[in-house]
């Protein structure tokens, strides 16, 4: 059965959630009768995502609120 885990990519100040936080990329490994097979990358997320939308202040690409804004893309 293959195997899934959240990777951090990178970590951003979130001026919206007022911390840090870190794009992640969701890593699948294959199964242990497929050893050749290179792991693959699945979704991406934000990982305050669940709480900025619960608080209400979501406002970018990864809370579906805001395509047009991606703070994991603003300069340092
Ligand atoms: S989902 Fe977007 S707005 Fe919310 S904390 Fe993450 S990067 Fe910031």
């Amino acid at each position: 059965m293959a195997e899934r885990t959240w990777k951090e990519i990178k970590v951003r100040y979130c001026k919206h959630a007022g911390c840090n936080v870190a794009l992640e990329a969701e890593v699948i490994y294959p199964a242990d009768h497929l050893p050749d097979q290179p792991p693959h990358v699945g979704s991406h997320r934000c990982s305050h995502g669940g709480i900025c939308m619960r608080m209400g202040e979501a406002a970018c690409i990864w809370a579906g609120t805001n395509p047009a804004y991606d703070p994991f893309q603003e300069l340092e």
